[in-house]
């Protein structure tokens, strides 16, 4: 036989397509009596195992099947954490449907035009959210059913006059499904951004982009995921799939557990003791809250060890506090929709092991360096790419295999450039390979020609005892075109003068990235994901300094 020549060589190995139902099938088949424990919307508590889930997924993907539902059918959940939504998950994208995950705080008229634009066939809902349904159902004449996530006991009394009940539909199917061999980019679930800026935006994953973000996410430098750990995920599965915590525990075999609706200090801090949860993730306005709560119980975690903060900048007072305080790391993540979500990490490398603990905290307030995958890149404003020296900073791109091609249902925008995602952030890399947000491109403050980053600035008012929630904002001036502004809420019964506010930033930073001015509120505004809506507070207060 002629040996074959090099372009024509093609690996020898089998060609099995990255599936979503694989990681399932591998958690039933080697995890299966790992436990899945739920906090219900029912009020209970709710626990079985990875064998058992599967079970009920395949009852579910045909209960899809015979609810009429085409491949690529888009299925809306409007759902908490918990083992149904869970199984939506796993029986709509292993089935090759599409799982469309809604954010339920968004405003009644977003949600109407999110699940009309996506064109859900069906929507499946907690049984918190029925008055929500009831509001919403008539708008959306194109889904066929919504499904109750309950049981007959349980189903709401609203007036709707497609209403199916969860498990009923599960009842009535045999569990002999069998996992369709689709092709790896096939797609498999649909997320909308919070539209902060216009209509939300629809980001469609695929089952090989899942498959590889949860391979990524589950490395030691990024989550360190494994068959040991016990992970509470409080960020929502509405919220960017739960950055991607459903699909990597079962191919890790990570007991989970979900908290349903209950997210406030005491009922988290109850199952993270009961359940022994060591790992657990979620947003910074959710840690602030379960920090006090902790404060004033008294509490010490007995289990916990990691905590992913992400979503929003983790001020060095909230790493210290977890870190000192509670014993607990925490890892900074930073990512986006667009992204599934996993951009970057914030593990130290072997060299930064003998650091001193002041310059490791300085270097956690950063947003951490790229996972494999995902390569990046910061830009000027004519598109020139800036040296990673840890000064520099601009438009920051990204690409890879997880990151989003263009958005669904919409002509490809300015935010693909050359392969490029621009994410809208603005960041300095260092040498390193450590990125650090120095603000979202529509916040940064932009003053005389430069650019002052309102990130570090709030980071440094949340510092202050006094202090409960800040913001800055660029706002007009006559002279500079913009000076920042900083908004700040103070704890109950804190007192705090503008005069000890400003004073607070000197030595910190230069002198002209000192706020012009000080505005103090009851609390700050924020948007349906727990950002603080800096486009109202620019509305409110952005004229203040021309007055
Ligand atoms: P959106 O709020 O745009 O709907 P996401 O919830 O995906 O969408 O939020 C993505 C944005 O959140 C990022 O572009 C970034 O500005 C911000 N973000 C996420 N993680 C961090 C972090 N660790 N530090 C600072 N900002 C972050």
């Amino acid at each position: 036989m002629p040996t074959p020549t090099p372009a024509a060589l093609s690996g020898l190995m089998m060609d099995s397509p990255l599936l979503i139902s694989s990681l399932l099938e591998h958690a039933d088949r080697f995890h299966g009596d790992v436990e899945i424990v739920s906090r219900r919307s029912e009020g209970d508590i709710h626990r079985y195992t990875y064998h058992d889930a599967h079970r009920r997924c395949r009852q579910l993907a045909k209960a899809f099947q015979r609810l009429g539902c085409q491949a690529g059918d888009r299925i809306g959940t409007l759902a908490w954490n918990g083992y149904r939504h869970f199984e939506t998950y796993f029986a709509s994208s292993g089935s090759g449907l599409v799982c469309h995950t809604i954010n339920p705080r968004l405003f009644p008229e977003q949600l109407r035009y999110i699940i009309n634009h996506a064109a859900d066939a069906y929507v499946l809902f907690d049984i918190g959210f029925a008055p929500l349904v009831a509001q919403l159902a008539p708008a959306c004449p194109g889904v066929k059913g919504w499904i109750a996530m309950t049981d007959r006991a349980h189903l709401p009394s609203i007036e709707l006059p497609r209403l199916l009940c969860y498990e009923e539909l599960l009842a009535a199917e045999e569990e002999d499904f069998c996992w369709p061999q689709l092709d790896e980019r096939t797609a498999s679930s649909l997320c909308y951004t919070s539209g902060t800026t216009g209509d939300p935006k629809g980001v469609l994953y695929s089952h090989r982009s899942t498959v590889l973000h949860s391979l990524a996410i589950a490395l030691p430098d990024a989550l360190n995921l494994s068959s040991r750990d016990t992970i509470l995920p409080v960020v929502p599965m509405f919220h960017v799939n739960a950055w991607g915590i459903p699909y990597a525990a079962p191919m890790v075999g990570a007991k989970l557990v979900f908290p349903g609706p209950k997210l406030d200090g005491a009922s988290l801090t109850e199952l993270f003791d009961s359940e022994a949860v060591n790992l657990t993730a979620g947003v910074p306005t959710v840690w602030m809250g379960l920090l006090q709560y902790w404060r004033e119980q008294q509490h010490r975690p007995q289990t916990l060890r990691r905590v992913v903060v992400g979503g929003a900048a983790a001020p060095a007072s909230m790493i210290e506090a977890f870190e000192c305080e509670f014993g607990c790391d925490l890892l900074h993540a930073w990512g986006m929709s667009e992204m599934s979500p996993v951009g970057t990490v914030n593990t130290p490398k072997g060299k930064h092991l003998q650091q001193s603990r002041e310059a490791r905290l300085a270097q956690q307030t950063g947003q951490g360096r790229p996972l494999w995958g995902v390569d990046m890149r910061i830009v000027n404003d004519a598109g020139i790419a800036l040296p990673h020296d840890g000064k520099a900073f601009g438009d920051l791109q990204v690409k890879g295999p997880w990151i989003c091609a263009s958005y669904y249902g919409r002509e490809p925008g300015k935010e693909h450039v050359d392969g490029w995602f621009s994410t809208g952030d603005v960041a300095t890399i260092d040498p390193d390979g450590y990125m650090r947000i120095t603000d979202r491109s529509k916040d940064v403050i932009k003053s005389g020609g430069e650019w002052i980053s309102s990130i570090a600035l709030e980071n440094i008012m949340v510092a202050h005892p006094a202090v409960a929630e800040a913001a800055v904002i660029a706002a007009r001036h006559d002279k500079w075109d913009e000076r920042p502004l900083l908004v700040v809420s103070l704890k109950p019964g804190a007192s705090l003068s503008r005069e000890e506010a400003l004073a607070w930033f000197e030595g910190k930073v230069a002198k002209w990235w000192l706020p012009d001015e000080v505005v103090f509120v009851e609390a700050l505004p924020h948007t349906a994901t727990g950002k603080v809506q800096k486009l109202k507070l620019r509305e409110q207060f952005g004229q203040t300094l021309l007055k």
